[in-house]
């Protein structure tokens, strides 16, 4: 009997993963899943970005070690490209590079917070933040916001009964897709200084938003330098990016040189050959990520409007950006259909209807579940088809 530490023991291992994993496993038995589960986009990395990291493995830029922080050009691209796109004076110094924005946030947590120590964010929340937080040892709470859009105020904030160390607001969000508007941003980030309280953005969907909505970044309002606000971007969703793992922090440097101290303990540097990709996803033409913001846009509108039609379904405020819808399963259906978890209907339609969906729970809303539409809208069409049958078969 292997014995594990209480820390790993504690942790939920990522339900998004898990699903998709089910679903790959099915797939390989032959049968044909549609897997709605991950966040990532269906479209190719473009091939300008492919092409620049195999030149860079053909110039020998893989055989030694880069700064732990990321190559000094890509530094200078984000900040370039984030002072281009949000009229902000971001430098080099103000940026580390890590495998992934998961890691970003993941050393961030382990930056900042001391056994004990909270960390608020509105509910439905990304998977990974609650174990993030518990693997540093925080307490982890997230606010259900009274309102149909489930975005966060300051009424919410203004109410807490315990300090908070650390907030984070993550807009667009995954996975009910709503974008906090400059007012409703401003009004956070304030509050937050005047307590002191740690502001992390999670901006990895800033550059997803549809149908006229505008993405409000935390650096077209305040400054890095002297602050504790800090923003979590990378190349994963908008440039179709994912297994690539490049991800980055925007920080006073007193923070980024703080993360760069276990950085350099934990992966060394981000992949090189990486590295390079993200530099010409950074650096060249930006047109691939509005086709794709695009394609996503036409997908939200068809999809959203047929899951109106579905009576087992309600739905919350229409998303304005990422990628994702996050119906609630209608709760007289919950009843009728006698799961007693959202865990076990997602099961039950994977195995029945071979339709993957993440259920509510990871997300801390059970009676929920997350639709990816990051497919074609010929897939999605047939997967929403499946879930009509299955609910109707009932
Ligand atoms: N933040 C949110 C809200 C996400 O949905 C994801 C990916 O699913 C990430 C961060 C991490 O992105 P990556 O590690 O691929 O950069």
């Amino acid at each position: 009997d292997y014995q594990f530490s209480k820390r790993v023991n504690a942790v939920t291992p990522s339900p998004t993963l898990m699903v998709s994993r089910k679903a790959k496993e099915m797939q390989a038995q032959g049968i044909d899943v549609i897997n709605l589960g991950m966040g990532e986009p269906d479209f190719p990395t473009p091939p300008h970005i492919d092409a620049a990291a195999i030149q860079a493995i053909q110039a020998n830029k893989t055989s030694f070690y880069t700064a732990v922080s990321g190559i000094p050009a890509l530094k200078e691209a984000i900040a370039d490209r984030m002072n281009l796109r949000y009229g902000s004076k971001v430098g080099a110094d103000n940026v580390t590079v890590t495998t992934g924005a998961k890691l970003s946030l993941y050393v961030l947590m382990q930056v900042l917070l001391d056994p004990e120590d909270w960390v608020v964010t509105a509910r439905p929340q990304w998977v990974s933040y609650v174990e993030q937080v518990k693997l540093a040892g925080g307490h982890f709470h997230s606010i259900l916001p009274d309102n149909l859009s489930l975005k966060l105020t300051l009424a919410d904030l203004e109410a807490l009964d315990h300090p908070v160390k650390v907030l984070i607001l993550n807009s667009p969000t995954n996975p009910t897709g709503q974008v906090y508007t400059r007012q409703e941003l401003a009004g956070i980030l304030n509050w937050a200084n005047q307590i002191g309280t740690y502001v992390i953005l999670d901006e990895i969907y800033g550059q997803l938003v549809y149908n006229g909505a505008t993405f409000t970044s935390g650096l077209e309002l305040q400054e890095l330098n002297d602050s504790r606000m800090i923003i979590v971007d990378g190349v994963s969703k908008a440039y179709s990016m994912t297994g690539w793992r490049i991800g980055w922090t925007l920080a006073d440097p007193r923070i980024i040189g703080a993360m760069n101290k276990i950085l350099g303990h934990m992966t060394s540097n981000p992949s090189a050959v990486s590295q390079y990709a993200a530099l010409a996803a950074l650096t060249d033409s930006q047109d691939c990520v509005e086709e794709m913001r695009q394609t996503f846009e036409q997908r939200l509108n068809a999809t959203y409007a047929q899951l109106e039609e579905m009576s087992f379904f309600n739905l919350p405020a229409k998303p304005q950006g990422a990628f994702y819808l996050f119906p609630q399963i209608n709760p007289q259906c919950m009843v009728e259909l006698g799961f007693d978890s959202t865990s076990e209907l997602v099961q039950a339609i994977l195995t029945q209807s071979h339709v993957a969906l993440p259920s509510g729970e990871g997300f801390g809303m059970p009676g929920y579940l997350r639709i990816s539409y990051a497919k074609d809208q010929a897939t999605l069409d047939q997967a929403l088809s499946r879930l009509k049958n299955f609910f109707n078969s009932k």
